[in-house]
């Protein structure tokens, strides 16, 4: 590996965020979410770290297969339950835990020839209005389950759409769950990260988060505890001095208003840094946060150094997000998204180094 670029994840923030966890919940079971990779931290790594969960909720078989090969025997639930029937075999076979949010999708597990005791999480839409069944339709779909004299064992979810951002709107959710829930003595889940800080009354047997477990969330205050796992970084890899009046990068969208010390920082949109960063979205180098300047090349950016002139050099550590003075979260809403998205971003190319 010979550029500078490296994303450097602390195990140790794992562990610790998985313990704020326990102590938010400290009554209910931790279905650790390491879907997409774990979130772009690599999904062996987080789940070797978050081991003291109860379960892992994941994406898609391939997901789970993932877990299984490496010797994982937590329960792991497919968050969107079955793609297609024929998936149906490697749930069995791998004893894996099975959303179903949809009529398709029952009527694949009533058909179907298998036995064998599965968890079957029958996902209720609260209001996201994204998957679930609709509060009228539970009834009938746990009936169903009952019926069919399997060996299923029955728990009941939810997904909240904005505990993050409307108090209202969330415990609106919170009630239409209890409404249709409360009726059934199966264990019951409908917190991620925003829910299960912000609302006690998610918390229910199982708690489901993700984005608190790699140290973001979308509001600072619920942050407070947590610790930041990735740290995204390069070097600076050149230096120089341009007149005023010149202009920066690709479209000459930057003009320097006074004679200007530039240095390229050897990350671009190539390694998952948002090529739509605006200009002035700080870059810390050496611990000083200084101004993106220009447009965000693919291999490369450019960052106003004026103010360091005297004592930056060649080599310089400059990180992107990842620190104490500069979040993911920050960076993540100059660029008007979130620190999920650019932690799901980081690209292949760029290296792994796990911090103990
Ligand atoms: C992704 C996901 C979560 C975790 O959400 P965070 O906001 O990352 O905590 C929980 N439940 C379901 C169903 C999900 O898809």
């Amino acid at each position: 590996m010979y550029r500078p670029t490296k994303a450097y994840i602390h195990l140790a923030a794992l562990h610790h965020n998985l313990q704020v966890v326990k102590s938010t919940a400290p009554n209910s079971k931790v279905l650790a979410v390491i879907k997409a990779n774990g979130y772009g931290h690599g999904i062996l790594r987080v789940a070797h770290s978050l081991s003291s969960a109860d379960g892992f909720g994941v994406a898609s078989i391939d997901e789970a297969l993932i877990l299984r090969q490496e010797g994982f025997l937590h329960r792991i639930l497919l968050l969107e339950g079955l793609f297609g029937e024929n998936e149906l075999a490697l749930v069995y076979q791998h004893r894996l835990d099975l959303v179903i949010h949809s009529k398709h999708q029952l009527d694949w597990l009533l058909q179907s020839s298998f036995q064998g005791q599965i968890n079957v999480w029958v996902k209720i839409d609260t209001g996201m209005h994204r998957l679930g069944f609709d509060l009228d339709q539970v009834e009938w779909v746990i009936d169903q389950l009952q019926q069919s004299k399997k060996p299923f064992q029955i728990h009941l979810m939810s997904h909240l759409a904005s505990a993050d951002e409307s108090i209202t709107f969330t415990e609106k959710q919170i009630a239409a769950f209890n409404s249709v829930a409360a009726q059934f003595n199966y264990p019951k889940s409908l917190a991620n990260s925003a829910g299960l800080q912000g609302f006690k009354t998610t918390h229910f047997e199982w708690v489901r988060p993700g984005i608190m477990l790699y140290g973001s969330a979308q509001q600072p205050c619920l942050k407070s505890d947590l610790k930041q796992v990735m740290t995204l970084a390069s070097e600076v890899t050149s230096l120089k001095w341009i007149p005023k009046g010149e202009f920066v990068g690709y479209g000459n969208t930057w003009q320097a208003m006074r004679d200007t010390y530039v240095a390229i920082v050897a990350i671009g949109y190539g390694d998952g840094y948002p090529r739509h960063a605006p200009e002035g979205t700080p870059v810390l180098i050496n611990g000083h946060k200084q101004p993106l300047i220009g447009r965000v090349s693919m291999d490369m950016i450019c960052v106003d150094v004026t103010e360091m002139a005297q004592t930056i050099q060649i080599g310089d550590l400059a990180v992107l997000w990842g620190d104490d003075s500069l979040t993911v979260d920050e960076v993540a809403q100059l660029c008007g998204t979130i620190g999920y998205e650019l932690l799901c971003g980081v690209t292949q190319r760029v290296p792994i180094v796990e911090v103990k």
